[in-house]
C-alpha cells in the first residue's frame, strides 16, 4: 500500500514542499507541521514522506514509519514544554474512524485537559 507519492495527496505535496507550509520538524522519513483546524492549543501534524493512506495499512513491515512518527511525536512534545504535562496522539483511520485527509498522520494535541472518551 505504500508508495513513494501520489499526486493528488495534499499531504504528498506538503512533505514535498510543492505545497508551502512552515514546517514544524522535517528528517529524511517524516515531516510535521501545525493543524490548519486546531482542536487544542497545540495540534501539530506529523506525516511519513512515503504515502500510507491509512493507519489501517500499516503492518508489521511498517514498524520503522510508526516509531518514526511516535518518537517525532515524542521530541515535538518536549520542544513545545508539554511533555511533562502530558499530551494526546490521534490516529484517525477510515470513514467512521473521523479520517479525512487519506495520507497517514498522527495528531499532537496539547496545551489542555483531554477529555476522555472521545467524540
Ligand atoms: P483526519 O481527520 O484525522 O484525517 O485529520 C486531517 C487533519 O488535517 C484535519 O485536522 C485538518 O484540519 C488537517 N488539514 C487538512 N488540510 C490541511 C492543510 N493544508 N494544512 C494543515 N492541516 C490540514
Ligand atoms: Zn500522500
Amino acid at each position: 500500500m505504500a508508495e513513494e507519492t501520489s499526486k493528488d495527496c495534499i499531504f504528498c505535496k506538503i512533505a514535498s514542499r510543492e505545497i508551502p507550509v512552515a514546517l514544524e520538524y522535517e528528517d529524511e522519513w517524516v515531516v510535521a507541521f501545525k493543524d490548519i483546524h486546531p482542536q487544542a492549543p497545540i495540534h501539530t501534524l506529523i506525516i511519513p514522506k512515503v504515502h500510507i493512506p491509512k493507519i489501517g495499512d500499516i503492518g508489521e513491515t511498517n514498524g520503522d514509519v510508526l516509531v518514526r512518527l511516535i518518537s517525532t511525536a515524542n521530541r515535538l512534545a518536549r520542544h513545545y514544554g508539554i511533555y511533562e504535562e502530558g499530551y494526546r496522539m490521534v490516529l484517525n483511520s477510515g470513514d467512521n474512524g473521523g479520517q479525512t485527509v487519506y495520507h497517514v498522520h498522527v495528531h499532537l494535541l496539547g496545551g489542555r485537559f483531554m477529555k476522555w472518551p472521545p467524540g
